[in-house]
């Protein structure tokens, strides 16, 4: 029917069915919780930074729904030995592409199975939860909540 659609699905069912860096990460500096109430997403993050400040190794466990545990796994792979400050740059711009909102001039490569998952509003939590949990690892905010940020707040209309 719809190729791009067909991809998207493919990527994402081929990652959730084995999922990349799923386990415990023994050697971790940095780790955080997240939670999509919304969804019942729930993963745990953690990280390793070298004395450099890039991503030596990373990890994820938990589980979610298929674009939750996807995106997680993508997540991994994109960041892993990257510097923090071009990990966190990613996210942000991981975060404007599911918003529907991508940054002009930016390809997010694989990660782009994403960029129209603004289409169904209830999946975009899903589909930041890993990357909110990265940036708390970063950050050391031990929990990270999908409804707890300035952001959601905002936007969430009453409930219907
Ligand atoms: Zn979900």
């Amino acid at each position: 029917m719809n190729n791009q659609l067909e991809l998207y699905q493919q990527v994402i069912l081929e990652h959730n069915r084995k999922p990349k860096n799923f386990g415990k990460l023994d050697s971790a500096t940095h780790r955080a919780e997240g939670f999509n109430p919304i969804c019942g997403d729930h993963f745990w993050v953690a990280l390793q930074l070298n004395a450099e400040g890039r991503v030596e190794g990373i990890a994820f466990e938990g589980s979610g729904c298929a674009i939750s545990k996807a995106s997680a796994s993508m997540m991994t792979e994109a960041v892993k030995g990257k510097t923090q400050a071009d990990a966190l740059t990613l996210c942000a711009q991981f975060q404007l592409l599911v918003k529907g909102e991508p940054k002009e001039g930016t390809s997010l490569g694989k990660l782009e199975v994403f960029s129209n998952i603004w289409k169904y509003p209830a999946r975009v939590k899903c589909a930041g939860l890993a990357w909110h949990a990265l940036q708390g690892a970063f950050a050391k905010t031990a929990v990270v909540s999908t409804e707890t940020e300035e952001e959601a707040v905002t936007e969430k209309g009453p409930q219907s």
